[in-house]
């Protein structure tokens, strides 16, 4: 695999993440009606739907890391509704404003950027470690990919190890009592159930390091 993410390997990790959230959709609204209201899948399948059909523009999609970054965020933002929709719409927000207008990103880059759409959602959610939320994924992806890469290992172990990390904070939310959002109206009857934000970003997460390590066309 290349070291280097470029405007195509970035389109295809957003189009990879939107075909598997639409496979995966029932199971996430499953989630989401245990703990929620039973929309997260169709919410995110919807606003990453939107997010391809604004890719699939030939006259009007963004050209630049930075602009596909900041369109997605602002697609999210306006078609998910709820609340990971500006969770995930600040995420993309605060990456292209980290990468700003370049048309490649070496591995310490998008750590960085990762770092940064993760600050944003913390900032915005006003949730931490623990709360049982899409950023018990998010933060040990995040950190796994900087630990990796400050390690000295190869971006494609890095970004397998952000995904394997994101998979066991999401499972890690199961036990976890619901400080944030909806789930947080159950109190201890949020417990016993798998977070369906974890669940998303875990995705978004395992989506990145597939097509970085398989390439665009997933071979
Ligand atoms: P809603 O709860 O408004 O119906 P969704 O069902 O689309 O929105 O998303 C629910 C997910 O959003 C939760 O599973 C959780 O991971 C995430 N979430 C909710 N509130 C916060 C928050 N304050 N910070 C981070 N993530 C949050
Ligand atoms: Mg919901």
């Amino acid at each position: 695999m290349s070291e280097i993410i470029d405007v195509s390997t970035l389109r295809s990790w957003l189009i990879r993440f939107a075909g598997d959230v639409e496979e995966h959709a029932a199971g996430l609204t499953e989630l989401d009606s245990a703990i929620g209201d039973a929309d997260h899948g169709s919410n995110l399948t919807r606003g990453m739907k939107a997010v391809v059909t604004m890719l699939a523009d030939e006259d009007t999609a963004p050209e630049s890391i930075g602009a596909i970054l900041k369109q997605t965020g602002m697609t999210l933002v306006s078609t998910v509704g709820g609340a990971s929709g500006p969770l995930y719409g600040t995420f993309f927000l605060r990456m292209a404003a980290k990468v700003g207008d370049c048309d490649t990103l070496g591995p310490e880059s998008v750590a960085h950027a990762f770092r940064a759409g993760l600050e944003g959602v913390q900032a915005r959610g006003k949730a931490v470690a623990g709360d049982k939320t899409m950023l018990d994924a998010l933060i040990p992806a995040t950190d796994a990919l900087e630990a990796e890469l400050g390690a000295g290992k190869p971006f494609a172990a890095a970004i397998r190890a952000a995904a394997d990390a994101a998979e066991a904070g999401r499972d890690a939310t199961t036990p976890m009592l619901a400080r944030k959002g909806r789930a947080s109206y159950l109190g201890e009857r949020s417990v016993g159930h798998q977070d369906p934000g974890a669940t998303s970003a875990a995705l978004l997460v395992r989506a990145a390091a597939t097509t970085l390590i398989d390439g665009e066309d997933g071979k």
